[in-house]
């Protein structure tokens, strides 16, 4: 696909939402007709809505087109998630470009040649259902001088859902990231072993632990690789290990690392969290409890951070750093089978302990 670099609207910013229907004298000049005798589609506009009623959240966009065309969207949930729109018979003019927008709705909007059409990419913070967005055209209307129009409604995800949990693992659907994998190895030890090995290594013992206990587990990956795929920024390598534990609607997210510091005497086990549900901070510190116990490192204490799988997971989630690859002592035990075992045990007794504490808020 052949990306199109063209200029961006300001005006975009300041139209209304009942602005969005009327004509616009802004309408880009015709172009000279592209190949394959194709439609153009001159102009770009959105706005955020908001239904004062409600309180329903929504974002318009609405594109010009130079003659009646289909419209049609598909949801696409990995390794992102996405809402492909296709408008057919068309390429993008010089008007359009790509957009970046709050994220509240909508992160980005690209618009992409597709052979003989455009596709319009809406880039989502989460996965929307069928119900939650419509594409549909609007015929032109001279008296009024407005052009075709294709209309895309996308819906704002809602918040978190009301958790409530029950005691033990059994059932239990618990979402593990393995830090790190493929072209990112994460942080490496004196003697250059490689932190998404350590990861791996523990998540699939933990995967075995909480299967057995009739846990079902989610890993965002079973081998050494990258998640979002080759070359991805890291926020779409984070957003796709979110994006795991969203889409397959997960109890718990927890992602787990090791952690690594300039200087090598540093050690330890923390748990961060990001107080986003009431459970949190509980999770983490169930988690940190119970892997001081399994491993016997120095207490760093479970801590808030603003890390994006842990902000971002519409679950309560925690992200563990095991132990400093830097420090040679503890390179040493997370490269050995029987300290990622421990670990691993520590995990998952973490969660169970967490699980019978939240039960009792119910
Ligand atoms: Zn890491």
């Amino acid at each position: 696909m052949r990306k199109i670099v063209l200029l961006l609207m300001l005006t975009l910013l300041v139209t209304s939402w009942t602005g969005l229907y009327a004509a616009s004298a802004a309408i880009a000049p015709k172009q000279a007709v592209q190949s394959y005798g194709g439609l153009e589609l001159s102009q770009v506009r959105w706005a955020n809505h908001t239904e004062a009623l409600t309180g329903a959240a929504k974002l318009r966009l609405v594109m010009d087109v130079s003659g009646p065309v289909k419209a049609s969207g598909v949801v696409v949930n990995a390794p992102t998630p996405r809402l492909v729109v296709t408008v057919k018979g068309t390429t993008p003019g010089t008007g359009v470009s790509d957009l970046t927008l709050d994220g509240k709705v909508v992160e980005k909007v690209s618009f992409d040649v597709n052979g003989k059409d455009t596709t319009v990419t809406f880039d989502l913070p989460l996965k929307v259902e069928a119900g939650d967005y419509k594409v549909f055209t609007l015929p032109s209307d001279a008296k009024a001088n407005r052009p075709f129009r294709v209309v895309v409604d996308i819906n704002k995800p809602l918040g978190l859902p009301d958790f409530s949990f029950t005691a033990g693992l059994k059932d239990k659907v618990i979402a593990i990231d393995p830090g790190h994998g493929g072209s990112d190895p994460g942080a490496i030890g004196p003697t250059r072993y490689q932190e998404k090995t350590a990861t791996l290594a523990v998540a699939q013992n933990v995967q075995d632990l909480l299967e057995k206990a009739g846990a079902r587990v989610i890993m965002t990956r079973q081998d050494d690789r990258d998640v979002f795929g080759p070359d991805a920024s890291d926020v779409e390598e984070l957003k796709a290990r979110s994006s795991v534990g969203n889409n397959r609607k997960a109890d718990i997210f927890l992602s787990i690392h090791a952690d690594s510091f300039s200087n090598p005497a540093a050690g330890g086990t923390t748990t961060y969290y990001y107080q986003k549900t009431l459970y949190d901070s509980m999770l983490a510190e169930a988690l940190q409890t119970s892997l001081v116990e399994a491993g016997d490192l120095q207490d760093r204490g479970a801590r808030t951070a603003n890390f994006y799988v842990i902000k971002r997971t519409q679950m309560p989630a925690a992200l563990v750093e095991l132990a400093f690859i830097s420090n040679p002592n503890e390179e040493k035990l997370l490269s050995s089978p029987g300290f990622q075992q421990k670990m691993a045990l520590g995990i998952v007794r973490g969660l169970e302990r967490f699980f019978d504490q939240a039960a009792k808020l119910n």
